[in-house]
């Protein structure tokens, strides 16, 4: 017997009302193979890399589509089974400052679509990261009738609350990120502050913005052998030694932490001077640092706490877990994060972690349970706390023991089964009511 004639609406042939089967990302400004820890590559492109692979292992194959930057690099490359990160040409193959790829987003998008039509692959779902890409999804509908869902990854108008007047982002991106609040037919806060910011700033229909934190890998990130990490990176077994993680940017709060460095350098009443143990940006041949760091270097000198600074450079992430655990503490001065992956991952190594109180810090860090927070861009409270943990013995032992239980909740599993629990309910047709609340994290955490 033959099945019954599909009898549904359909674009290019395609049947566009059955189950969801294929979903497809978009990053259009930095792939998930990128080197992490240069300027810009980070959080952003781990979470993209880790919710795909997530989401396949649930069943869902997807494509992640980027912008070629290298003539020679593959059209298409198997991250993991089922997750293809798919090279589109849009503009010269070479990279190009982010600020200056809009006029390419359209090439992007009919490419998207050209891509498709050969493969014979439709998707279900189109998952937009940072406002290009979700201005490339918009384009994409001229061919698609695929629903969008949109995540900013920090808006412009929250880094521009606490960004110099040197690093304001543009009138255009504040303009397309408006308009994305209206256009997308989801969006995904990254923390409750987030959505509060769609909803009341940009005006977005609450019933579109959904709640889903990041994810952490609680395998690659679990607690070591610390006198062993402290053997393999050079430090002595007493040594306090701070650390710092992360893209070499103002919104880091480096300058901060400088700061405190210094207060804690002139505090005489700590015998043992700490190390700040920096990891990221650029090193050159001969381990000196260059471009960004190269200025963190040189304010280090200024501020005369040049010796009590060692400089390590980017590192993959897989050695990432050696560093959190050699730590005494991990310090997060940023000025804004929407994620903060590198305090979660220092807690779920078992590392204390003196943090901002700014943005998705103050949801994924238990105060005074795995960590401490201190308000952003004050040096001074930031030294206090850090020269707590380092002095104070039973204070790090007890934040060390809550560390890593306080995170088992950001599991990528129950985080992937949350996003697919979304782009379920849109494929299936819920533009109008996609979050019946803000709880769809907790909600389908067991599905
Ligand atoms: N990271 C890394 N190597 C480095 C510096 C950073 O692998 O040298 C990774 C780190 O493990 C984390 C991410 O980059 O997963 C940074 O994410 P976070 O949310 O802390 O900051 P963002 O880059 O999103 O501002």
């Amino acid at each position: 017997m033959h099945p019954a004639p599909y009898e549904g609406p359909t674009v290019f042939g395609y049947e566009t009302d059955l189950p969801l089967r294929r979903a497809a990302q978009i990053s259009v400004h930095t792939s998930p193979l990128s080197a992490l820890g240069g300027k810009d590559a980070g959080g952003m492109n781990v979470y993209i890399r880790e919710l795909a692979c997530h989401l396949a292992d649930l069943g869902l194959p997807i494509d992640i589509f980027t912008r070629r930057v290298d003539p020679d690099t593959p059209a298409v490359q198997e991250l993991a089974p089922n997750v293809n990160v798919v090279a589109i040409t849009a503009g010269p193959p070479e990279p190009i400052d982010k600020n200056a790829l809009v006029p390419h987003l359209s090439q992007f998008a009919s490419e998207m679509a050209l891509y498709s039509l050969r493969e014979g692959v439709r998707y279900d779902v189109v998952h937009a990261h940072y406002w290009l890409s979700g201005r490339a999804a918009h384009l994409v509908k001229r061919y698609w009738d695929t629903p969008f869902l949109q995540m900013f990854h920090t808006t412009a108008h929250m880094k521009n609350a606490v960004a110099g007047v040197a690093d304001r982002e543009t009138d255009l991106r504040l303009r397309t990120e408006q308009r994305l609040c209206a256009l997308a037919d989801g969006l995904i806060a990254a923390n409750p502050d987030e959505r509060a910011d769609l909803v009341w700033r940009f005006g977005t229909p609450a019933e579109k913005v959904c709640t889903i934190p990041p994810g952490v890998d609680l395998d690659l990130f679990r607690p070591g052998d610390r006198a062993a990490c402290r053997t393999e990176l050079g430090l002595a077994p007493d040594e306090p030694v701070i650390l710092f993680v992360g893209r070499i940017d103002p919104i880091k709060g480096i300058d901060t932490l400088l700061e405190a460095m210094a207060i804690l350098a002139a505090d005489s009443t700590i015998e043992a001077k700490p190390t700040l143990l920096l990891v990221g940006g650029d090193l050159d041949a001969s381990g000196a640092p260059t471009g960004p760091l190269a200025a963190v270097a040189d304010a280090a000198c200024a501020a005369g706490i040049d010796r009590f600074i060692r400089f390590a450079g980017s590192q993959p992430q897989d050695r990432l877990p050696r560093f959190y655990t050699a730590a005494d503490v991990v310090a997060v001065p940023s000025r804004y994060e929407s994620f903060g992956l590198v305090a979660v991952e220092a807690l779920a190594c078992g590392a204390p972690v003196v943090a901002s109180r700014a943005g998705g810090l103050k949801f994924t860090i238990d105060e005074g349970v795995g960590g401490l927070l201190v308000p952003p861009q004050s040096a001074s409270t930031l030294a206090s706390a850090l020269r707590a943990v380092l002095i104070d013995d039973s204070l790090r032992t007890s934040l060390a023991a809550g560390a890593r239980p306080s995170v088992e909740r950001f599991a990528w599993p129950a985080v992937a089964a949350s996003m697919l629990h979304v782009y379920r309910r849109l494929a299936a047709g819920y533009r109008a009511h996609l979050c019946h609340d803000d709880e769809i994290f907790t909600e389908s955490a067991g599905d």
